[in-house]
């Protein structure tokens, strides 16, 4: 393996200086640019997995365009956007890098902090041990489809599981299962690597079909624990085309005597935009034979008002992109605050996800959210210590103190 190289690209030299030394000291290889001309030009030659930390404000060709020339081509580099400009500013510009499809790692202000910097870069650094925090592979660098093939037929896949706190109670309120490759080589690999793959190979139906089965079997299992718990899991926008879908998960809830209440899936805002009347068709008879249906990542797809109100949704599930600036960006924080009300009014459970600080999660108290789910409260966590984590110190430790919103 190579190490990877980040690109720096800022019209000012001071910078491009410090962000280098910053690079170098991870352990990654730096290269300079003062042009986004100059450096376009080379970025045909830019090598898959590499990175680009972009300065939005420039002279002659600004961030914004560079964005929109890398878009176009084939293997872009991911990107850390730095701007001395406001929070909404820089925040536009992650939301417009996303929309072409970019990989955006972090958007970080001026006066850069080394600290942030440095925990961006840490995961690309080659020499960092496996864990939980550090073993996924970067999400940028796509597997092999021969390889997420193999993953899915031999068993390779995995369930974590990342506890649903009910804010107002402290009481966990669910789990929401992630599934992570198990990788004979790699270690542990995110699924932002392969789900992709799997999804433009067709294989998404086989996917989550394994997901379904391992989270059916995990709730078993810590049902004869005498732990009794909700469960939450993701479906891709091509799990809903299947018409005979409703049927044979009431058919497999049923043979495993299991609660079709107790199961949630997961849909993202932005798979409901292909053929409205199959998802509604399916959605509903899923809804009838009481599985619970939560949109996931609400507020980054455009549905409409008029869409949400067809939907028999149970649940909102806010993106953590509002979450995560909620505390510093009054827009963040105002639709944050929409996406509760919305929900309560609409009568369906509201779920925070991507709480990272306590204030976060203060906020969200004060605000009337139901639930919350975030690295604060819990790391997803493989099913075996979850009971742990919830009977044991994790849960306890959340109850006691650390968090005053529950004392008060
Ligand atoms: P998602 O459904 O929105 O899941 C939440 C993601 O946010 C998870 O990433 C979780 O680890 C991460 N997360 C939770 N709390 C925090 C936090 O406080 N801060 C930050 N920065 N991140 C947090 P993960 O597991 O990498 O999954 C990424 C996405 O991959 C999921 O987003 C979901 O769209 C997809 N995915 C995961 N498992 C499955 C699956 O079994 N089937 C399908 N179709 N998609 C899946
Ligand atoms: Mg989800
Ligand atoms: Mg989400």
């Amino acid at each position: 393996m190579t190490i990877p190289i980040v690109y720096l690209l800022d019209d000012e030299p001071d910078m491009l200086i410090l962000l280098a030394d910053v690079v170098e000291m991870t352990g990654l290889e730096p290269r300079l640019f003062t042009s986004g001309s100059v450096f376009l030009e080379q970025v045909d030659e830019v090598e898959e997995g590499s990175l680009l930390v972009l300065d939005l404000f420039m002279p002659n060709m600004d961030g914004i365009e560079v964005m929109r020339q890398l878009a176009k081509k084939n293997n872009p580099p991911a990107l850390v956007l730095i701007s001395g400009h406001d929070a909404g500013v820089l925040h536009s510009a992650e939301e417009l890098g996303r929309a072409h499809n970019l990989t955006i790692l972090a958007a970080l202000p001026k006066p850069l902090s080394v600290v942030k910097f440095q925990q961006v870069l840490r995961p690309y650094a080659m020499s960092q041990p496996c864990g939980e925090t550090q073993s996924f592979q970067p999400s940028w660098r796509g597997c092999a489809p021969r390889e997420v093939q193999r993953a899915i037929l031999e068993d390779e896949l995995i369930l974590y599981f990342q506890p649903q706190i009910a804010i107002q109670s402290g009481e966990i309120a669910g789990v929401e299962a992630l599934v992570r490759w198990q990788h004979p080589e790699l270690g542990l690999v995110g699924p932002e690597r392969f789900i992709p793959i799997a999804e433009s190979y067709g294989w998404m139906d086989q996917l989550t079909s394994l997901v379904l089965n391992k989270a059916i079997l995990q709730i078993q299992q810590w049902r004869a624990a005498d732990f009794d718990i909700s469960v939450s899991i993701n479906i891709a926008a091509d799990n809903i085309t299947s018409l005979a879908l409703p049927e044979q998960l009431a058919g497999l809830l049923m043979e495993k005597k299991l609660d079709p209440t107790r199961l949630t899936l997961e849909i993202t805002e932005s798979s409901l935009m292909g053929e409205l009347a199959t998802s509604l068709d399916i959605l509903t008879r899923l809804r009838m034979k009481g599985v619970k249906l939560s949109i996931d990542d609400f507020g980054t797809g455009y549905s409409s008002l008029v869409q949400l109100h067809r939907m028999p949704f149970t649940e909102l599930k806010i993106d953590r992109s509002f979450v995560s600036y909620m505390t510093d960006d009054r827009e963040a924080r105002a639709i944050v605050k929409t996406c509760i009300v919305l929900g309560h009014d609409l009568g369906v459970q509201v779920v925070a996800e991507g709480i990272e600080q306590p204030s976060h999660l203060n906020l969200l108290w004060q605000m009337g959210c139901d639930i919350a789910q975030g690295y604060l409260l819990s790391r997803p966590i493989p099913g075996d210590d979850l009971l742990a984590w919830a009977q044991g110190n994790g849960l306890a430790a959340l109850r006691k103190k650390e968090f005053g919103w529950l004392n008060a």
